[in-house]
């Protein structure tokens, strides 16, 4: 199965175990199903919006220039598909640690975590062009703070395989999606369903370190 097969496969399951992200996974799925499929333009990204997208989506639908707010989640749904091939050809060495995108320099959308056997790695995610690259566990992709006692972790029973993981020094968080917990997890859906998460680490005065598709 590729990339966006499961993606698709996943936010359905996913719509179905957190009724609360429901309608945003199955939003997503129908983006995900059109970034796959043969018609993925403007036109019909628009029609697909008007159609299922959030009631703020559609009212930017209706009224779509480049100098609306909401333009930058049209033009991010279109070019992903093209960013992610021209990153996977590129051969852009993913194995040096860095806090930005290797290939795009975004910052990353979620991390990783993978079982020890395969590395006990620590990868972060791009949410442009969906390259995945090494970490350290103990710093944080921000301000690179390394001090454990700055950096706590937070997690909840709704999601027990992702966690917050935050930095006291610049007040920004990261969720990680731990893959031991969870194998069938894939990051960049999961990351979209734990939005309480998101919500909470609000409330706690932490800022996200890029956002989601749905955050912008
Ligand atoms: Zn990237
Ligand atoms: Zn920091």
């Amino acid at each position: 199965m590729n990339r966006s097969q499961r993606r698709i496969e996943r936010a359905g399951e996913l719509a179905a175990r957190y009724p609360n992200a429901s309608e945003m996974l199955r939003f997503y799925r129908e983006l995900a199903i059109f970034q796959s499929g043969p018609h993925a333009d403007l036109p019909s990204l628009v029609a697909l919006v008007s159609r299922a997208g959030t009631p703020v989506l559609q009212e930017a639908a209706r009224r779509l220039a480049p100098e609306h707010p909401l333009y930058g989640f049209f033009e991010r749904v279109l070019e992903q598909p093209r960013f992610e091939q021209q990153a996977a050809q590129s051969g852009v060495d993913t194995r040096t640690v860095q806090p930005n995108c290797p290939f795009c320099f975004e910052k990353p959308v979620a991390a990783v975590l993978r079982p020890e056997g395969d590395g006990g790695r620590r990868t972060l995610v791009c949410g442009r062009c969906s390259t995945e690259w090494e970490f350290r566990r103990l710093l944080c992709p921000n301000c690179g703070e390394e001090d454990r006692e700055k950096l706590p972790v937070y997690t909840s029973d709704e999601f027990p395989h992702i966690r917050v993981e935050a930095c006291d020094a610049c007040r920004h968080y990261i969720k990680a999606i731990d893959l031991t917990r969870d194998g069938n997890a894939v990051p960049e859906v999961d990351e979209i369903a734990a939005l309480p998460l998101d919500l909470w680490a609000a409330e706690q005065g932490y800022r996200k370190l890029a956002p989601n598709l749905f955050d912008c």
